[in-house]
């Protein structure tokens, strides 16, 4: 018997992790030892069960892939398809990228960052946007979320998402204000067979409108949610909190609850863009933290309606577990020579003025966003060379430390690790200190949050790796 790689799998390399394997159009890569890769590449369907090239524990793995479903056993060779063939890509992996394919929008939000419903940055031609898919497939990109402005408005939607899913692109998740989203969306998307997750602002049982300045949002958002969970189509959640929607938090959690949205990332308010018109309805982080304390317990007696996450102090995960997302590194290791950002190391964003940036908070500040190349002076896969962008994905904890002396002596140096580039941005230093981390840890809400976890769940709470 032979063993046959199954045809939805094809090898590829990128640069310095050259041993991979992908499922076709599902964004799911894994990487392989390199001696075994080199037999898998090399076998091209003629190797047999029992060949002495491979060593025992060989064998062992081979058994294993067989009965993940990525190898066959054959009584005939067969050889690998010309799409299976290795290809190797020459610049680093990239996961995802978040797409920001439109600056324009059919919300007029208080609070919109980017100013949307002015169009003061205009839409990319088809051909760029196509341009850019190309360079997508040619940098080896597995999935893309689509985001804007909103996504949805523009008129070649349905043309992009087919060169996308042509290119072998997932398309991960759809973020999108829910007033575009229809039976005919989802019959395109069935067709192509991409399954995205529609992630929706919702910001309070009625107080939405207010926030997004056209009357019926609400009402059209709801709905979306429903037609989406009727139709199979997986949706998550944003709340911008502020002032005026702190009171409906609680049962707006639970109507996500139950209009099967999966999961909620509740953010607050920030003086930005056009939210620099309603800085009263802002809300001062001490507030925040204490709301977010008060709401815990209410959060468990609920049920836990939706997969949560409050800022930086509080996660439920898809997969059960609870993290306090801002405590980021051991505090037993030495982790200087760990990155800044170890999340930006697989995902990239592209504003919607073309700026290539680490991650969607750093584009939405000016100050974070005009650090990095742009798409229109330069390519993705130039971007994942020699790059400002690659700088700043390269850079150490020890450069921040250095950056900030008082973090390098600090109890919490490597659980908060600086905090977040895109916050310490928006004051105007990308390596600056986040003072919402600082206050988090400083501040004593790290250790409330921990002790409630510990009492509440029994688990401590967990530790991202960089
Ligand atoms: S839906 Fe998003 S992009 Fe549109 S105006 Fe509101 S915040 Fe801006
Ligand atoms: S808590 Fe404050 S001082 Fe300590 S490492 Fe974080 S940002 Fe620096
Ligand atoms: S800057 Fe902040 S949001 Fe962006 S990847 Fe780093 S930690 Fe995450």
């Amino acid at each position: 018997m032979y063993y046959c790689l199954n045809e939805e799998y094809l090898l590829r390399g990128w640069e310095k992790l050259q041993t991979g394997i992908v499922r076709k159009g599902t964004g799911q890569t894994f990487f392989l030892q390199p001696s075994f890769y080199s037999k898998i590449r090399t076998m091209r369907g003629l190797m047999f069960e029992g060949s002495p090239f491979l060593t025992p524990e060989e064998h062992e793995y081979m058994s294993q892939l067989v009965k993940e479903g990525i190898v066959y056993l054959s009584e005939t060779a067969v050889p690998y398809t010309p799409e299976q063939e290795y290809r190797l890509y020459p610049n680093r992996y990239l996961r995802m990228i978040h797409w920001a394919i439109t600056g324009h929008c059919n919300c007029r939000c208080r609070h919109c960052y980017m100013s949307a419903p002015t169009g003061k940055i205009p839409e990319y031609s088809t051909e760029k946007c196509m341009e850019i898919i190309d360079q997508m497939e040619a940098a080896g990109v597995q999935m893309v979320s689509l985001t804007g402005g909103e996504a949805l408005v523009r008129r070649d939607f349905i043309k992009l998402i087919t060169r996308l899913t042509e290119a072998g692109i997932k398309i991960n998740t759809i973020m999108s204000n829910g007033l575009l989203v229809n039976e005919e969306l989802l019959d395109a998307l069935d067709e192509l067979g991409q399954k995205p997750e529609f992630n929706m602002s919702f910001d309070g049982i009625g107080r939405h409108d207010w926030l997004r300045g056209v009357d019926g949002v609400e009402e059209a958002v709801i709905r979306a949610f429903k037609l989406c969970r009727d139709r199979g189509f997986p949706t998550g959640a944003e709340y911008c909190l502020h002032r005026g929607n702190m009171d409906v938090f609680r049962e707006s959690v639970k109507l996500l609850g139950e209009l099967g949205c999966r999961s909620l990332k509740v953010n607050t308010l920030k003086a930005e863009g056009e939210g620099t018109g309603i800085v009263e309805y802002t809300i001062p982080l001490k507030e925040e933290y204490q709301f977010y304390m008060d709401y815990l317990p209410q959060y468990f007696e609920d049920g836990e309606p939706v997969d949560l996450m409050l800022s930086g102090m509080f996660m439920k995960t898809q997969k059960g577990e609870y993290i306090i997302p801002a405590a980021k590194l051991p505090e037993d290791k030495d982790c200087s020579d760990y990155c800044l950002c170890g999340h930006a190391r697989n995902v990239m964003h592209i504003t919607a003025d073309g700026y290539i940036v680490p991650c969607i908070p750093i584009g939405s500040v000016e100050n974070g966003r005009n650090h990095f190349p742009n798409i229109h002076d330069t390519t993705i896969g130039e971007a994942l060379h020699d790059s400002s962008y690659m700088e700043f994905i390269n850079t150490r904890l020890s450069t921040y430390f250095e950056h900030n002396p008082e973090c390098a002596v600090c109890e919490y140096r490597n659980r908060c690790a600086g905090g977040c580039r895109g916050t310490a941005a928006s004051s105007g230093d990308l390596l600056g200190k986040d003072e919402r981390d600082c206050e988090l840890f400083l501040g004593g809400w790290f250790d409330k949050v921990l002790a409630f976890l510990e009492d509440r769940v029994g688990v401590k709470a967990g530790e991202k790796d960089s």
